[in-house]
């Protein structure tokens, strides 16, 4: 629509919706125009009352689909108000805010005479024109001397008319609880900042909103955009609406929509439109959850324990009796917080999550929610929990090597040596640098030569996909190189024409190239085999691949992923990530018995029976093993036992006589009475039947989870492993003995794993140097030791290695905490590591922005 076209339908659906729709001029353009805002409410005339959503649209004059969207919703709202219970529950308690075009003159000059045009029209003080209006609030407002430059942000804040409304407007309504604005492209979320690159206690809320509306979008388009708070080192833009809104306490978010900023209508632009009309309507939703009626966010949620399968959280709240708590989970970076992944509705201040698997990651977010009203508090910033390792499993985090991660790019066969280690990967096909491919290298050396990998991830961050243009074309697939099919990974035709092992996990689609969201494969057990090959090699080297080819009329389909190296990359934390759990092939131990007793009603012999005697009474076989024979129990771990023993008889005759075998715990066998009033500690999982007597050469009672656990507790305290065997039977037998033969043995398999973490870090001191934090700690003096991993956390103490942004891991005392802020409170955590690895208590230090360092 022209912009005289949309302010004709606004005044229209006024006429024809005067409950509901109200027209208001908030500014006069440059040029002349009206600036009008719509307020949608039911019982308009009170809009003002309650709490608000803000869209705004088409800042930036080329950016057509806000207005568009704009107006599309409010059609959409019109015609749904008494259909649809959420939209007229959200209608009848909120009230949304909608200036379609926040810049009519640039709107109209880039409909009319040059589509590329992003400013406003306004003459400036030198004859150029136009100032980029998203340049010209004041949170972080600086002063260009290129007045000609496209986002030459005017002589000071809010010197244009269209700001000015805007702020006038936004100033005066304290209702306004979150706040979009609609740009293109890029099909990326960008929430608010505070120009600090470190967590904020809203980024939740912000991540969480972003992330539930991308469901909607994918029930519609089946598309998912990014969501990226802006990340080091990249420059944060300034004197932008969003940080404005921000400023005043509000939820502000950018959306980027679609990859052309004036795309095919009907082919492109509709799609985002449909897609974001029930997000929309989601966001609308939650505008009463940030208001001051609205239960508060939860306090202290973090991690109280966990182990291989489960995760133990708590919190802070006052004890109320309308108040329950909704508990989200995901093993997904910024994933929804919806039904979809709600696994604990609970009353009080703890809640347990099972049946996880170990050694991998879980999200966790808590809302607070008022049982009356149903309103929903804020979420509290998320926790990220690792789940601990069964016994036989180890773990390693590894990051892409410097010298053998980089790009390397078709038309740019000179430079390919140089982006290693330093450049993003641009990975896809663009006009200047044609076919592009990604290589990533990870050193294999700390996995062990006899590993068996369990499960493997692959972790990538994709950081910008403004390059990616096409909607629909083209995948992204990761394959782990033959390394024998190429000897330069710098070399393009090498690597482009190298042997691929096979292709990882499933291909992302263009649709869901989410830029500012990890990615991550799972490698299934195939795949973790090939990995495994690679061992031997000391390095496994992966290719990511896009399309390679350009359909007519374009010029770029292009991704770029951090590679966490050079100035560009955003640090450690961002480089891509290789996250193996595997186990050790096992040692194998046979045990043979110390003691073997009958022990009948009248006697205790020698030799090992079991049965029932003349009178029917039960014959106990009782046989013990010294448990000292075995390796080290701090450095070993039992992984499999069994007793294996042989039977010297059998019967003719059918009989219902079972053999079980108990762990039992008895000071000594004297007598039939120290045996009957034996203390049971566990049953051996499986019994033996008669039956199979005849039929097998062995028996095999094989020890299940518990029995296991209690004999490798028995061990680790020196004890004797004392078993019986006892015969039962329902309907009473007599008479009736089997022998067993003296070579009962005990079949143990073990690996060798170290139990107990090394010392925890001592002595943890904070300095600021060279503009930087600078942690650093005394030498934890252990052979084991295997590294110092540091955490940060804006919140809380981390309690958990996980629980925070990783600064740091590796064999130094000291590290920099790069792009920390020197005026926020944060913690930082020091644990000390060995190869499983055990990670030690946590040293903690908090850095005050008040105290002199
Ligand atoms: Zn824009």
């Amino acid at each position: 629509m022209s912009y005289d076209e949309s302010l004709n339908f606004l005044y229209e659906m006024e006429n024809t919706h005067p409950e509901l729709i109200k027209i208001e001029k908030i500014g006069t353009t440059y040029e002349g125009r009206d600036i009008v805002l719509a307020k949608i409410s039911k019982n308009v005339e009170r809009a003002d009352e309650k709490p608000a959503m803000l869209f705004t649209g088409s800042i930036h004059a080329r950016e057509w689909v806000g207005h568009e969207l704009a107006l599309k919703f409010i059609s959409y709202m019109a015609d749904n108000q008494d259909i649809d219970p959420s939209l007229e529950k959200s209608l009848t308690e909120s009230t949304m805010y909608m200036v379609p075009c926040l810049n009519p003159d640039g709107y109209e000059y880039s409909r009319k005479h040059f589509s590329f045009w992003r400013k406003n029209r306004r003459k400036n003080h030198d004859g150029t024109i136009g100032v980029d209006l998203n340049r010209n609030f004041s949170i972080g407002f600086t002063k260009q001397s290129n007045t000609s430059s496209n986002v030459y942000g005017g002589e000071e804040p809010f010197s244009e008319a269209e700001t000015s409304a805007i702020k006038a407007f936004v100033d005066s309504h304290e209702n306004i609880t979150i706040a979009f604005d609609y740009h293109s492209q890029g099909n990326v979320f960008f929430p608010a900042h505070k120009f600090m690159h470190e967590a904020e206690v809203d980024g939740t809320d912000m991540n969480a909103l972003c992330a539930n509306m991308n469901d909607e979008f994918s029930k519609v388009t089946g598309r998912k955009y990014g969501i990226h708070r802006g990340k080091p080192p990249a420059g944060l833009i300034s004197g932008s609406g969003r940080e404005y809104y921000y400023s005043k306490g509000i939820i502000a978010i950018v959306a980027e929509v679609g990859t052309k900023n004036i795309p095919d209508y009907m082919k492109s632009m509709s799609g985002s439109i449909n897609e974001n009309i029930p997000a929309l309507k989601h966001a609308f939703s939650e505008v009463i959850n940030y208001s001051a009626v609205a239960p508060k966010r939860v306090d202290e949620f973090t991690i109280e324990s966990r182990d291989a399968s489960s995760v133990t959280l708590t919190w802070k709240y006052e004890v109320r009796d309308d108040i329950f708590f909704e508990v989200y989970r995901s093993t997904k970076d910024k994933d929804a917080c919806n039904e979809r992944t709600k696994v604990g509705v609970v009353g009080g201040i703890t809640f347990t999550d099972t049946d996880l698997s170990s050694s991998t990651n879980y999200h966790y977010t808590i809302r607070a929610v008022n049982k009356t009203t149903g309103y929903k508090s804020p979420f509290a910033p998320v926790v990220k929990v690792r789940t601990w390792l069964e016994d036989d499993e180890f773990f390693k985090l590894i990051f892409a090597n410097k010298s053998g991660t980089g790009y390397v790019g078709e038309f740019t066969q000179e430079q390919n040596r140089s982006h290693f280690g330093l450049n993003s990967l641009f990975v896809g096909i663009n006009k200047s640098r044609g076919i592009c491919d990604a290589v990533m290298s990870f050193d294999m050396d700390s996995i062990p030569k006899n590993a068996i990998i369990k499960s493997a991830r692959f972790y990538i961050y994709p950081m910008n996909r403004v390059g990616a243009k096409i909607e629909r074309f083209g995948e992204w697939n990761l394959s782990l190189l033959e390394q024998e099919s190429f000897t330069e990974v710098t070399d393009f035709h090498e690597i482009e024409n190298a042997t691929s092992k096979g292709v990882m996990g499933r291909a992302i689609q263009s649709s869901k190239l989410t830029q500012g969201i990890w990615n991550h494969w799972s490698f299934s057990k195939h795949e973790c085999e090939l990995l495994q090959e690679e061992i031997a090699k000391g390095e496994a080297v992966f290719r990511l691949d896009g399309p390679k080819t350009l359909p007519d009329g374009e010029d770029s389909q292009m991704m770029q992923f951090d590679i966490g190296y050079g100035q560009y990359g955003g640090g450690i934390h961002y480089r891509p990530i290789l996250d193996i759990k595997y186990t050790l092939e096992n040692e194998k131990i046979k045990l043979a018995s110390d003691t073997r007793t009958t022990i009948s009603v009248d006697k205790v012999e020698e030799g090992l029976k079991s049965g029932f005697d003349k009178e029917g009474k039960r014959v106990y076989g009782y046989l013990d093993f010294d448990l000292t024979q075995l390796p080290d129990p701090q450095t070993t771990m039992i992984t499999q036992c069994a007793l294996r023993i042989r039977n010297n008889n059998t019967f003719k005759t059918k009989s219902d006589v079972r053999y079980y075998v108990e762990l039992v715990e008895v000071d000594e066998v004297g007598t039939y009475e120290d045996i009957k009033n034996r203390e049971k500690i566990e049953y051996i999982g499986y019994e033996v039947a008669e039956s199979d007597m005849g039929n097998k050469e062995c028996q095999y009672f094989k020890f299940d989870t518990l029995s296991k656990n209690v004999l490798d507790a028995m061990h680790q305290e020196g004890k004797k492993l004392k078993l019986v065997i006892k015969p039962t039977s329902a309907l009473g037998m007599k008479n009736r003995i089997v022998e067993w033969n003296d070579d009962a043995e005990l079949v143990i398999k073990y690996i060798p794993k170290r139990r107990t973490a090394v010392a925890k870090v001592e002595n943890l001191k904070i300095a600021k140097e060279n503009k930087m934090i600078k942690l650093s700690w005394d030498k934890v003096e252990d052979e084991a030791l295997t590294g110092y991993y540091v955490v940060r956390n804006s919140f809380h103490t981390p309690n958990h290695f996980m629980d925070g942004v990783k600064i740091y891991g590796g064999k130094d005392t000291y590290t920099y905490d790069n792009f920390a802020s020197f005026d926020k409170e944060k913690y930082y955590a020091v644990f000390a590591y060995d190869d499983v690895p055990n990670f030690s208590e946590p040293a903690v230090i908090k850095y005050n922005p008040l105290e002199k360092y």
